[in-house]
């Protein structure tokens, strides 16, 4: 896997017009927060591109119709080399049972769901060195992807 330097911000831009899309289907709202002055990541664009997708896209999926969608990025305030981005929703959360599935290879809770989105996630976030988290509850869904950035 070939790694470069890029902005965070930059790839969140790119699905931004495939976001929309699912976004204005769905009749959810879409907030983004761009965070200058984040020091560079390193990954691979499209894959990071993949991942982002997924995770908005299944962001939408689970709030049927209406909702909102927080994309935000964050560098660690335990200044550590990570920074995150997070795909927050206002869907019917996740079951504190299933959450430790969703990783799963095959699992999924849709009628025609593939149950590949997330943890063909997991694999590139690892592959990139990061690291991805779930935490749900009655009110929403946050996904963050953990990624190595440059030390400032
Ligand atoms: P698929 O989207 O094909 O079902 P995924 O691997 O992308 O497969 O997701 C697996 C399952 O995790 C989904 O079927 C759903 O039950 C759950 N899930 C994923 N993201 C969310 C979310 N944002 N809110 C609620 N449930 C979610
Ligand atoms: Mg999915």
């Amino acid at each position: 896997i070939k790694r470069d330097w890029m902005e965070i911000g930059q790839v969140v831009q790119e699905i931004m017009p495939m976001i929309q899309n699912e976004a204005i289907m769905h009749n959810v709202t879409v907030l983004y927060y761009p965070q200058p002055g984040l020091p560079p990541i390193l990954a691979d664009k499209e894959l990071l591109k993949q991942v982002f997708l997924n995770l908005g896209k299944n962001a939408i999926e689970a709030m049927g119709e209406g909702g909102t969608l927080i994309i935000r990025e964050h560098g660690d305030p335990g200044g550590s080399d990570k920074l995150a981005a997070e795909f927050i929703d206002t869907g019917p959360g996740i079951p504190p049972d299933v959450l430790d599935k969703v990783f799963d290879p095959f699992f999924t809770t849709k009628p025609q769901g593939t149950g590949l989105g997330l943890s063909v996630c997991q694999r590139i976030v690892d592959d990139l060195g990061g690291t991805i988290e779930v935490s749900s509850d009655e009110h929403g869904t946050e996904f963050t992807v953990w990624l190595p950035c440059a030390k400032t």
